[in-house]
């Protein structure tokens, strides 16, 4: 039982990985600090210093193909920890993040959406990344899409939206709403790591395709992804329909309640 769970866990590791070296390398990212990405998105280095690590005494035959190599999870783990910020509280992300100019994003944002609500949330909302009125309002979901948010949260939780915390995949909007790029979402996702890391919520909602994808590192439709508990980090993590698209597909309304509704029955508040 419990060697299965940890193979699940390495084989969860494992795709993460993989899929962040896809986004590096869809985004130019050819290599890292003495590592190569390979076209397969595995990381390797030339057989030949792979045999010295393993055993420098044995003359080797020459070979000419780079072959994969599977990082030990400790690494993969130090890997990913060695992309967070170094800061301890959300002001301190904040600050750390500054008048963020590390992608082309900042070229037409007004203000840096950072995220709001409770440092201590149970429960963190994230979503895709400002639109304008956010843009305007330095603000997470307060146009539409977040009218809709609110009602979820109060009307379909009894929750306040002090209560919970609410953040973006990329924290700077897009140019006429279109979707987050490969780079932009590898640049900004440090501080989503960061910031959920620092608030430590039982239960993530993961509110669409770009959240529900980057946290769990996969490329699955969200339609498939939906519905069913998945896990980032330990935490749970329930994804579910984009508030925005809800405005365009209001019969969809019912599916989100239904994942609503796993996330209260695990709350306990149902
Ligand atoms: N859509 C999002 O994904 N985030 C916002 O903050 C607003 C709209």
């Amino acid at each position: 039982m419990a060697a299965a769970a940890t193979q699940d866990t390495l084989q969860q590791i494992a795709a993460s990985l993989r899929s962040y070296l896809e986004t590096l390398k869809d985004s130019g990212v050819g290599s890292l600090p003495g590592l190569t990405i390979s076209k397969q998105a595995t990381l390797v280095r030339p057989l030949q210093e792979q045999a010295a690590l393993v055993a420098p005494a044995v003359p080797q035959p020459t070979m000419k193909k780079e072959e994969a190599v599977i990082m030990p999870t400790q690494t993969q783990d130090m890997f990913v920890a060695s992309q967070l910020p170094p800061v301890k509280t959300l002001e301190g992300l904040r600050d750390w993040i500054g008048d963020c100019r590390r992608c082309k994003l900042c070229q037409a944002r007004t203000n840096v959406v950072f995220g709001a609500g409770n440092p201590q949330a149970e429960v963190m909302f994230v979503g895709e990344g400002p639109g304008r009125d956010e843009d305007l309002k330095g603000e997470p979901f307060v146009g539409r899409a977040g009218q809709l948010l609110n009602d979820i949260i109060t009307k379909g939780m009894k929750m306040t939206r002090e209560e919970v915390y609410i953040a973006n995949v990329v924290k700077c909007r897009p140019p006429e709403n279109r979707n987050p790029e490969p780079d932009e979402i590898a640049t900004c996702q440090p501080f989503l790591l960061k910031q959920i890391d620092i608030i430590k919520p039982r239960i993530i909602v993961a509110l669409g395709t770009f959240a529900a994808q980057t946290l769990l590192q996969v490329k699955t439709p969200i339609s498939r992804l939906r519905g069913v508990w998945h896990s980032y980090q330990g935490v749970k993590l329930m994804p579910t329909l984009h508030p925005a698209y809800l405005l365009r597909n209001p019969n969809d309304k019912r599916l989100v309640w239904l994942d609503i509704k796993e996330v209260l029955r695990e709350l306990g508040r149902r």
